[in-house]
C-alpha cells in the first residue's frame, strides 16, 4: 500500500518512506491510499490475539512488506519487553458500565510510550538495514519527549535531540529526561513556552536544505507509525471488553486528546471495521475540539494552563487528518480548509458536514474544577486514583453512556506523573519505584535562550560528535 498527502501534493510513497518524511513534503498529512478493511471473520479470529500478535496483524496491513515477518515480530518484542504489564495495555473494570484501559505501564508511565518504544526499534532497524542516519528533533511539553528518548537511548546509529519549555514541565517529566545519560541523547531546555520550542523546531523541519543536511527525523504525532501503533490497542481493548461486558453492550471509547492523535488511531480502527458504539473526545479547558464538535466551528483559542498539560493545547495537529475524511478524501477541499484557517485563524463547517461530524464524534471538555472533583469522587468510591487526564475522560463517559451501553476510557497516564494535581486534594499516593529513584539522580541538560541561532550551534554541534549534555 502506499501513502499520500491530505494535500494532494507529495507522490505515492511506500511505508517506510512515509515514515521518514514525517510531515507531508507539501505541507499537509500522509494517509494511507486506501483504508484496509477488516472482515467479521477477521475479527473475530483477532479476538483471541495476544496484543503483540494484534500488533503484527495489523502492521502487516499497512506496511506492504517492507519489512519481513520474524524482523517485524523482533521489533515488536523489544518494543514490548519494557512493559511492565504482561497485556501491555491491560483492561480495569470500574464499574458495571466504566472500563479502564491502562495505557501507562510503558518505560515513562503515560501512552505516549506505545507507540514510542516501536518507534525507537523501528529507526533503529531502519537505520541498520538501509543504511539510513537518523537524527531526531522535537518539540515537548513533556511526555512524547521522555518517551521518545526512552525509545531510543543508547540505540545505534540513531541521535535525539528534544527542546523542552525551561521549568514548565512537571517535575517527573523533566526527570525522565534529564537523567538519562547517553551519548546520543542531547536535552536542550529553552527558556520560553512550549510554542516557543514548537516554532523553532518548525522553522527547522521547513529548511529542506538543512534538514537533508541533517538527516532530521521527526517523531511527533502527527508520523503514520505513530497513529498505526496506536490503533492496536482500540482492537485490544474492545475485544477484552466485549469479552467481560458480553456481546449485547455497546462499546464506546473515550479518549483524552489534545493533539487528536490517539482519538484519529480510534477513527481509523472504527472505518477498518472495529464496531466502536460512541467515539468520544475528552478535553480540558483547552476545548477547540469540544467547540468544533458542537457548533462546527475549529478556531484556537485563548490558552488555559490546566491539571493535565499534556493537553493543553490549542492547535490539534492531527485534526486534518479527520477533515480529510470528513471531505471525503478531497484534497483540494482540505487544501483550501487549511488555507482558510491560516489565513482566517478558523474554519467553519454547515449543514449535512456538522451532522456528519456529530454523528461521528461526541466530545466535552472538564473544566479544572471538574476535573479535582472527579479524581476525588472515584478515589473515595472505588479506591481508585486516575490522573488528571484521565480524569478528563471519565468525565466525558460520565456524560456521554447511555442505557445498554458500556464505555472504556482511556488511562493515558499514571497518576503518579502529575502528582501536582494529586497533591491539591490532599492525596498522599506511593510513588511506583522507576519514579521514586529518578529523584536521586543527576540531571543531564544543557538551558539556552529562546533563539533559534543557538539551537542551530547546538545541534550542528551534537550531529558532529563533539557535544553532550551537560550536568
Ligand atoms: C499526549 C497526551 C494526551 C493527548 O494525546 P493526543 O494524541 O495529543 O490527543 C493525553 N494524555 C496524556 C497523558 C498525554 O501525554
Amino acid at each position: 500500500m502506499n501513502y499520500i498527502s491530505t494535500r494532494g501534493q507529495v507522490a505515492p510513497k511506500g511505508f517506510i518512506d512515509t515514515v521518514l518524511m514525517g510531515l507531508g513534503e507539501d505541507g499537509g498529512l500522509m494517509v494511507p491510499e486506501r483504508i484496509p478493511a477488516v472482515s467479521s471473520d477477521t475479527l473475530e479470529w483477532w479476538k483471541g490475539l495476544p496484543f503483540r500478535e494484534l500488533f503484527i496483524e495489523i502492521f502487516s496491513l499497512y506496511a506492504n512488506d517492507e519489512i519481513p515477518q520474524g524482523d517485524l515480530k523482533e521489533l515488536v518484542d523489544a518494543s514490548y519487553a519494557t512493559f511492565r504489564d504482561p497485556e501491555v495495555t491491560p483492561l480495569r473494570k470500574l464499574d458495571d458500565s466504566l472500563y479502564i484501559l491502562e495505557l501507562f505501564h510503558g518505560p515513562t508511565f503515560a501512552f505516549k510510550d506505545v507507540a514510542l518504544q516501536f518507534m525507537g526499534e523501528f529507526y533503529s532497524y531502519v537505520s541498520k538495514t538501509r543504511g539510513e542516519i537518523i537524527h531526531i528533533l522535537g518539540a515537548t511539553s513533556g511526555d512524547t519527549g521522555a518517551a521518545a528518548i526512552q525509545g531510543v537511548r543508547g540505540k545505534e546509529g540513531i541521535k535525539i535531540c528534544i527542546l523542552h519549555p525551561h521549568e514548565k514541565v512537571s517535575k517527573v517529566q523533566e526527570l525522565q529526561m534529564t537523567t538519562v545519560h547517553d551519548e546520543n541523547v542531547l536535552n536542550l531546555s529553552v527558556k520560553g513556552n512550549f510554542d516557543d520550542c514548537q516554532r523553532i523546531i518548525k522553522e527547522l523541519f521547513s529548511d529542506l536544505e538543512f534538514k537533508g543536511e541533517h538527516h532530521l527525523r521527526a517523531i511527533n504525532s502527527i508520523n503514520f507509525v505513530r497513529i498505526l501503533a496506536q490503533t492496536v490497542y482500540y482492537f485490544y481493548a474492545y475485544f477484552r471488553a466485549a469479552e467481560q461486558a458480553g456481546e449485547s453492550k455497546k462499546i464506546n471509547v473515550s479518549v483524552p486528546s489534545g493533539n487528536f492523535g490517539n482519538i484519529f488511531s480510534g477513527f481509523l480502527a472504527k472505518k477498518m471495521g472495529l464496531p466502536i458504539h460512541k467515539l468520544i473526545i475528552a478535553t480540558n479547558e483547552n476545548n477547540i475540539l469540544e467547540r468544533f464538535v458542537k457548533t462546527g466551528e475549529y478556531r484556537p483559542g485563548e490558552f488555559r494552563k490546566t491539571h493535565s498539560p499534556s493537553m493543553d493545547i490549542q492547535v490539534a495537529s492531527n485534526f486534518e487528518r479527520y477533515l480529510y475524511y470528513l471531505l471525503d478524501e478531497d484534497s483540494a477541499k482540505v487544501s483550501a480548509y487549511m488555507g482558510t484557517l491560516a489565513s482566517e485563524g478558523r474554519i467553519v463547517v454547515e449543514g449535512d458536514l456538522l451532522r456528519r461530524v456529530q454523528s461521528e464524534l461526541q466530545a466535552l471538555g472538564a473544566t479544572n474544577e471538574q476535573n479535582l472533583e472527579l479524581i476525588g469522587k472515584y478515589r473515595s468510591e472505588t479506591g481508585y486514583l486516575l490522573d488528571p487526564h484521565t480524569a478528563c475522560g471519565v468525565a466525558a463517559y460520565e456524560a456521554f453512556n447511555e442505557d445498554g451501553e458500556i464505555t472504556v476510557s482511556f488511562a493515558t497516564a499514571h497518576p503518579a506523573k502529575f502528582d501536582e494535581a494529586i497533591r491539591l486534594l490532599d492525596i498522599v499516593q506511593e510513588f511506583p519505584v522507576e519514579i521514586a529513584e529518578l529523584i536521586a539522580k543527576e540531571q543531564y541538560q544543557t538551558v539556552i535562550e529562546n533563539d533559534k541561532a543557538e539551537v542551530t550551534r547546538q545541534l550542528e554541534a551534537f550531529f558532529a560528535g563533539d557535544a553532550v549534555n551537560k550536568a
